[in-house]
């Protein structure tokens, strides 16, 4: 089981684990081509991390009684072996342990699930939808999967999908949102994408319309928790 390789440290953060002071390790590598992904230098599951697991684990040491929790977040931490001891050194150092996912790799997940407190999860789009927004085939059909396990676990969870209009419209939205609320999904954050540096430039601007207002301020009250971020 190799090292995990991790790209990035983010030493505080308010908003990344609910009701938790954590920091977020960022890990290497991620199997999709989101168009609207802000952070391309990530996706490459073969580049070497920038940090050593060790410098974590040192870091950590330090922060004992001050950090609640750790967030494992990507890229897409679970296309690496070395997230399972990754987890259960972090756990046993005494913090709560958050993971990022895009629901990519079930299996995975499967394994790593049992040790979570919390799970953000990414819908990109409902599964017949996904190819355009991840540029991956069959990766919605993971998603969804992922999607139910996670809520089979009764691990607590987010579900959040990031929008760009030029890849989900807001009736594939609403489509999408009424089916997790269906399917009892109780938290549930819209992010529209951020405007600079993304995967695919030809994108262009994502203007918030009217139209999209209104899915916005109807899906709201789907959710008994909703959150809505701008990018
Ligand atoms: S899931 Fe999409 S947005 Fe997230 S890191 Fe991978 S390609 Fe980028």
């Amino acid at each position: 089981m190799g090292e995990l390789a991790i790209a990035g440290l983010t030493p505080l953060t308010t908003i990344d684990f609910p009701d938790h002071l954590a920091c977020v390790v960022f890990c290497q590598g991620c199997p999709l081509r989101c168009g609207y992904c802000h952070n391309p230098d990530l996706l490459d599951c073969r580049k070497a991390g920038q940090l050593p697991w060790q410098a974590v684990k040192d870091f950590l040491l330090r922060r004992q009684g001050l950090l609640d929790g750790v967030v494992f977040s990507g890229g897409e931490p679970t296309v690496q072996n070395g997230l399972y001891q990754a987890i259960d050194e972090v756990s046993a150092l005494g913090f709560r342990v958050a993971l990022h996912s895009a629901g990519t790799h079930p299996r995975q997940l499967a394994t790593v699930l049992g040790k979570l407190d919390w799970v953000g999860l990414d819908v990109k789009a409902l599964p017949e939808d996904s190819l355009k927004v991840t540029g991956v085939a069959r990766s919605g059909v993971k998603n969804w999967q992922s999607l139910e396990m996670v809520q089979h676990s009764g691990v607590a969870f987010e579900c959040r999908t990031t929008v760009h209009p030029a890849l989900l419209t807001a009736h594939q939205l609403r489509t999408l949102a009424g089916r997790l609320r269906d399917q009892g999904v109780r938290r549930y954050a819209l992010q529209w994408v951020r405007g600079t540096r993304m995967l695919d430039s030809s994108l262009g601007l994502a203007m918030l319309s009217e139209e999209w207002l209104e899915t916005i301020q109807e899906i709201q009250s789907w959710f008994p928790q909703f959150e809505f971020r701008r990018g």
